[in-house]
């Protein structure tokens, strides 16, 4: 946080890490106890995330990513397989079923920028194994619907809420659908710079994660399955354990600022802006806009114009993720057509909104927006 509000000249940044003086204690003492790897913070970490999620079980990884695929493996979902995901997420996400040997097939998104409950039926096939939604942005995919949907076709659940800290399906955070991923890596709400975690209420899946993620090794030197190292470190798991004390602040005030962007950037031409559907509370990992063909200019030019103002903004993501040469010559991508995924990549911008930002950077960026568009 220091400087940031002084520093009226500087770039607002789009995303913002805060290492408190009781995190570096913390990881200073991890550091003399001369424990690095796996250990009691690791623990300690995972308690955090079963309370934040509400799950039974929550088993730390090293990334995000790796998370992903050990859900798949866990599951049992490999070579053979279908996973209907959505064509507006990152790589990682397709990467991950790419990687577990099965094919990834798609559903379009609806206007929220999540996957449309009304088009997952057509990506169905007899090979189809799991469904995995992302939670876009911090806002869950309309779960409500997805999930009684994917137990009439026995389907699996991965929920990817990477981005998804918190987030809220009516009274309930997201992560106890089935199996779900968090990752920590340095941009998330909560991060370790690297870092991931899988919650769920499956006792079995869990205790195959356990396994995965340590050599496949049920007790010391008994090799139950080929296994990996997914471990995370006892000293990046205590970089987060202080951001999950001032995790209801830190989520409280990224609402705050969400809020005060809509009401500041309301009532202009050609500008959408986000909006979280009954029943689903964002936790607002990003604020995402929509510059359509109405608006003064398009996203590109907005976006540097903002830049100009010292407003640093991102594009999440530039692209529909099965529209590259790696993915579109791939044997185990089959694409369907995504209109909506498509033309929002062209459209999306995301302003800044996480919790370090001040009053007056707030207001710089809407007054910035309106300069360019109204
Ligand atoms: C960040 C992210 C991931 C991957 O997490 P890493 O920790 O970077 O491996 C997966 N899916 C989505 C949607 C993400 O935003």
């Amino acid at each position: 946080m220091l400087g940031l509000q002084d520093r009226t000249q500087a770039v607002i940044p789009i995303s913002h890490v805060e290492v408190d003086a009781a995190t570096e204690e913390l990881v200073l003492s991890v550091l003399r106890s001369g424990r690095l790897a796996q250990g009691p913070v690791v623990e300690q970490f995972e308690a955090c995330c079963r309370e934040m999620t509400g799950a039974r079980h929550a088993v730390a990884v090293n990334n995000g990513t790796t998370a992903l695929e050990l859900a798949l493996e866990a599951l049992g979902v490999g070579p053979g397989d279908e996973v209907v995901t959505t064509p507006f997420t990152f790589a990682a996400t397709l990467n991950a079923i790419i990687h577990s040997g099965a094919t990834a097939t798609f559903a379009d998104v609806t206007d929220d920028f999540t996957i449309d409950p009304a088009g997952v039926e057509a990506a169905l096939t007899d090979r189809t194994r799991a469904l995995m939604p992302v939670h876009l942005y911090g806002l869950p995919a309309d779960m409500d619907a997805l999930t009684p949907w994917a137990r009439r076709r026995g389907l699996r659940i991965v929920e990817d809420a990477a981005q998804a800290h918190g987030a809220m399906i009516g009274s309930r955070p997201v992560g106890t659908e089935d199996v779900a991923t968090f990752s920590f890596y340095a941009t998330k709400n909560i991060s370790t710079g690297e870092g991931g975690v899988i919650t769920t209420d499956d006792d079995e899946v869990a205790d195959q994660l356990r396994i995965l993620r340590n050599q496949g090794m049920r007790a010391r030197y008994e090799y139950v399955v080929p296994g990996r190292n997914a471990r995370m470190l006892d000293v990046i798991a205590a970089l987060a354990i202080g951001q999950f004390a001032r995790r209801t602040v830190m989520q409280t005030t990224r609402c705050t600022h969400a809020e005060f962007l809509g009401e500041a950037l309301a009532g202009i031409g050609g500008l959408v802006l986000p909006a979280e559907p009954p029943g689903r509370a964002s936790a607002w990992h990003q604020y995402t806009v929509r510059v359509t063909s109405d608006a003064r200019v398009d996203r590109d030019t907005l976006a540097a114009e903002l830049m100009k103002a010292g407003v640093a903004t991102g594009v999440y993501y530039p692209r529909a993720v099965y529209d590259y040469d790696c993915y579109r010559s791939h044997p185990r991508v089959r694409i369907s057509d995504c209109p909506r995924a498509e033309r929002f990549a062209t459209e999306v911008l995301s302003l800044p909104v996480h919790p370090a930002l001040s009053q007056s950077d707030l207001e710089r960026i809407a007054a910035a927006v309106r300069r360019v568009l109204a």
